[in-house]
């Protein structure tokens, strides 16, 4: 088995699911005790939220970077970057890197072409569903994707930073993303991306007014240890 390292901590709230999430998919493929190999750096999220709120990307960039060459000197066989907004920074993080980096939105496209699904929704951070890096990779792959309006990526954007990344599940917030869903559908919207890793929490079904959630740290999870167990080629 090989190890994978987690750059974590964007919030700890979604780190704590992949590594549960890791676990229980390693012992349900291997069985018995067996669980994942896994070397966790988990940064303080207060200083790259800081960092994000002015736009200074290229400090948060550089800041993840250095704790990715922690991970690999301390002999990662591969790494994953545990939030979607963060990997607007992408391509700085790996810049030095010889070890395999699994892109989430790789890992997403993935789960949504598997369900032959071409028009989606991506529901994130203001960042991830306004800056073009998460939707440009989506597209790569052929997928269509829309973003709510202004106000509605407010109401997400507030709710992922007051409420999911202190652990808080709300379920008036809960039926606020409901509606939202429902503008997206009538818009022509065939399934919702799930677009940041804590979203999840609020939204545990698979499927929401008959269209299929793909929940980020679902698929990031399934593409992690896929690539720990070499179980198939992760895109
Ligand atoms: N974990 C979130 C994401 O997947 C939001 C927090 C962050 O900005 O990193 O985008």
């Amino acid at each position: 088995m090989k190890t994978i390292g987690l750059l974590g901590g964007m919030s700890w709230e979604s780190t704590d699911l992949y590594y549960q999430q890791i676990n229980q998919e390693v012992h349900k493929s291997l069985g018995g005790l067996n669980s994942a190999k896994i070397i966790l750096n988990s940064v303080n999220f207060a200083e790259i939220e800081e960092l994000q709120k002015v736009g200074n990307w290229e400090k948060a960039g550089n800041l993840l970077k250095k704790e990715a060459l922690k991970l690999q000197l301390a002999g990662v066989d591969g790494i994953a970057l545990c939030t979607n907004t963060m990997h607007i920074c992408a391509s700085q993080i790996t810049n030095d890197l010889t070890v395999p980096f699994l892109h989430i939105a790789d890992a997403t496209a993935q789960m949504i072409l598997e369900q032959d699904i071409q028009h989606i929704a991506l529901l994130g951070t203001r960042f991830t569903m306004e800056q073009p890096f998460y939707r440009e990779h989506l597209e790569k792959s052929g997928i269509q994707v829309a973003i709510p309006n202004d106000e509605d990526r407010t109401i997400i954007h507030d709710i992922i930073y007051n409420e999911l990344c202190h652990g808080k599940i709300i379920e008036t917030s809960r039926l606020k993303f409901i509606e939202i869903i429902q503008r997206l559908k009538d818009d022509g919207t065939k399934g919702i991306v799930l677009g940041c890793t804590e979203i999840g929490m609020l939204l545990p079904e698979q499927e929401i007014l008959t269209m299929p959630l793909f929940d980020t740290t679902k698929a990031h999870v399934k593409q992690i240890v896929d690539f720990v167990l070499d179980l198939r080629r992760s895109i």
